[in-house]
């Protein structure tokens, strides 16, 4: 249906014939529904003699006979009346030529016409946003995807996340008395029914105490994978095998674990873990787990261990004459290398 351009000399000879016939002017006209205002400039005249044509439901009209009562009695519509309502709401969806960029386009009517960036640039807002943050609170950059897969998981609840808040006291009780309990509740009635492998390891923390860290690994048949998590972390006054010793054990008469299920230790292959006299695997095979796998150091250890004294006989080849030290993040285990008298 061909529409005639805004006040087109046409009309005249278009209308001829029709008893009430077309005019312009009924466009400037408004009409009072539900409270609002309806213009009936929402119509088009088209060229067939006595009809028009509503934009917004596409509603050919036959005014031939009523005049503009006809359109009119259309604005009072149901249907009209809904369809005005639901394109008030809505923003209209262009593309954008030039850059094939979908843009929101502000709606002719609304009153507060809103206008949203493109995509890209919104992306690059948010990441710009996030760098922000990790660089402000001198967080590693290895955190970036997990801040990314955070933000998202918890968008997908915004109501939530609009009413989220959590200070410093209240976050320090939630980890240690709720989330910290709750996984060492799941992982504790877990190992005590299921072979598991402890892997130990003695450290300086970060306040310059002697710390034994624990770590558990097991199958879980709840999440059907292995999983490692840590257990505990136990303060040292010395470090001694003798002490090592009470430690961990101690430590499965407060946790309730059964000897029996730890099948094997793994630990560095210093004298005090591996010494094959009076080494702390030793004790716990004599004293608590006669069953113990006997399985060689740990690998990072092996490692580190075996770097120096490399480094020191590929010096000279390499051109250095005084081989520097090795960096400092190659010294994250402080420990001795393998001690002949050692197992391995
Ligand atoms: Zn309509």
């Amino acid at each position: 249906m061909a529409k005639l351009a805004l006040n087109s000399p046409e009309l005249k000879s278009i209308e001829q014939g029709v008893k009430n016939r077309f005019k312009w002017s009924w466009l400037l006209e408004t009409v009072q529904v539900e409270g609002n205002t309806f213009s009936l400039n929402c119509f088009s005249k088209i060229r067939e003699p006595g009809k028009a044509i509503c934009n917004i439901c596409n509603h050919p009209i036959n005014y031939g006979t009523s005049g503009k009562i006809a359109l009119r009695k259309h604005m009072m519509h149901p249907k009209h009346v809904k369809l005005w309502k639901m394109q008030q709401q809505n923003m209209h969806i262009e593309i954008a030529r030039a850059d094939n960029i979908i843009v929101a386009a502000p709606h002719n009517n609304s009153a507060q016409p809103r206008s949203i960036p493109p995509l890209c640039n919104r992306v690059a807002q948010d990441q710009a946003l996030i760098l922000g943050f990790i660089a402000e609170n001198s967080l590693p950059l290895s955190v970036t995807s997990g801040i990314i897969k955070l933000a998202q998981e918890l968008a997908k609840d915004p109501k939530a996340l609009a009413e989220l808040s959590m200070d410093r006291t209240s976050a320090s009780y939630k980890l240690t008395h709720g989330v910290k309990k709750t996984i060492l509740d799941e992982v504790l009635e877990e190992i005590r029914s299921v072979p598991f492998s402890l892997n130990v390891d003695e450290a300086t923390s970060k306040t310059n105490k002697r710390v034994l860290g624990v770590l558990v690994s097991y199958w879980s048949e709840k999440h059907e994978r292995m999983v490692v998590q840590h257990l505990a972390a136990l303060e040292l006054i010395s470090v001694t095998a003798e002490s090592l010793f009470s430690a961990l054990d101690g430590l499965f008469e407060r946790m309730n674990l059964p000897w029996d299920n730890l099948v094997s230790i793994l630990m560095d292959s210093c004298a005090v873990m591996r010494g094959s006299k009076n080494g702390l695997e030793k004790k716990i095979r004599d004293r608590r787990a006669p069953h113990l796998l006997d399985i060689d150091g740990d690998s990072c250890h092996h490692l580190h261990n075996a770097s120096q004294p490399r480094s020191l006989l590929a010096g000279p080849y390499l051109g250095f004459n005084n081989p520097a030290p090795l960096p400092p993040h190659f010294l994250i285990q402080p420990h001795h290398p393998p001690n002949p008298s050692t197992r391995h």
